[in-house]
């Protein structure tokens, strides 16, 4: 029995971090490679750290777990800022977190004392975007607050755009978390290491080379795994954008009408479906479906094809255009956005199949 499957290019995740990598590197920006939306797979960190990111970027711990247990050893940074309930197992897995929470950080250092080790936190300021971050006044008293704490040490500050309330990195916002990585300094009387200045959405100002010279790290996930910035989700230059394919299978093949037949209520997931009438089309009903991929982020590879609508196992496919040679037990393909590839990642339903072809050095 074969199940829908997802297969995974580790050659061309490689290639996407080389030519990410090698862009920041020629910036003065180092890569920390994100790996939550493949569910932290042990074999595309590998794939990435082999085309030169730095370390693992993950926001949750379990990944991050299963991570090492599947023996990827490199420098872990959890990305969420850690909850209050799981500070001895942030201290007991990662080496740097991401921070912004005055009493996790408090209890952070506490835990720290258990464990003989001392933990490494990246301060998030919150430059408009509106997710997670102290505000840029704020920053100064909690940086205070922090050089009392034992067992903590800042290694740096960060800021994530883009992600809620889609603000663009720019020179003026860039400039400002530069800014504030200064006064620190002065501060601290020491220099920061890391400036983390942002994800995906970096990358055409890094590429324009307006990038402020001390930003010097950057966490990217989408740019690697799909070959997308994501501001517009343009095409990165010599990037792949396929290095995911979901296949599912066709367990249905029928003509039937357009129009479902009779009073229409509410579908399967409370609304009102609208139809048009195209007269009898060739519909295809597939073994994939809202449990395991978020259907409006999945594309046919052929582009005759049309998504007709999905219920939660049966994705429904419009297939006329290539009646003559679609037949019952037939795999057809297609490619997924981010959100779509996390839901069939997590997915226990869609099997994941990784390969890889050897290349010279190995
Ligand atoms: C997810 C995430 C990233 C990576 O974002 P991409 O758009 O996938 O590059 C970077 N930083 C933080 C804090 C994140 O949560």
């Amino acid at each position: 029995m074969t199940k829908p499957y997802l297969t995974i290019d580790l050659n061309k995740i490689t290639h996407n971090a080389r030519v990410i990598t090698q862009l920041c590197a020629h910036h003065g920006i180092e890569v920390i490679g994100v790996t939550k939306g493949t569910c932290g797979h042990p074999a595309v960190a590998h794939a990435m750290l082999r085309g030169g990111v730095v370390g693992i970027g993950e926001s949750r711990l379990e990944n991050i777990q299963r991570l090492r247990a599947a023996g990827v050893n490199t420098d872990f940074m959890l990305l969420r800022t850690p909850a209050l309930s799981q500070v001895d197992d942030v201290i007991a897995t990662v080496d740097v977190s991401l921070n912004s929470e005055l009493s996790v950080i408090a209890a952070l250092a506490q835990a720290t004392h258990l464990h003989g080790k001392i933990h490494s936190i990246i301060i998030m300021v919150d430059l408009g975007d509106l997710r997670e971050g102290v505000l840029p006044e704020d920053l100064n008293s909690l940086v205070e607050k922090v050089k009392t704490l034992n067992g903590v040490e800042i290694a740096g500050i960060g800021t994530n755009l883009s992600c809620y309330g889609g603000v663009v990195p720019s020179p003026d916002n860039m400039g400002r978390l530069v800014g504030l990585a200064n006064d620190i300094e002065n501060r601290l009387g020491s220099k920061l290491l890391t400036i983390s200045g942002g994800n995906s959405s970096s990358l055409p100002l890094i590429a324009s080379g307006q990038m402020p010279s001390r930003i010097n790290q950057m966490r990217i996930g989408e740019a690697i795994l799909l070959g997308r910035e994501t501001l517009h989700r343009s095409a990165w230059p010599q990037t792949f954008q396929d290095v995911f394919q979901l296949q599912a299978e066709i367990i249905e093949l029928k003509r039937k009408p357009s129009r479902p037949l009779g009073e229409i209520g509410e579908d399967a997931f409370g609304g009102i479906p609208e139809f048009v009438d195209q007269g009898e089309r060739l519909r295809a009903l597939l073994d994939v479906g809202r449990e395991d991929i978020a259907i409006e982020g999945v594309k046919p590879l052929d582009s005759r094809l049309r998504i007709l609508g999905a219920s939660s196992d049966h994705l429904i496919v419009d297939v006329t255009a290539v009646a003559d040679t679609v037949k019952v037990g037939d795999e057809l393909s297609f490619s997924l956005n981010y959100a779509a590839l996390l839901a069939a990642m997590t997915s226990p339903y869609v099997e994941k199949r990784v390969f890889k072809v050897p290349t010279d050095h190995e």
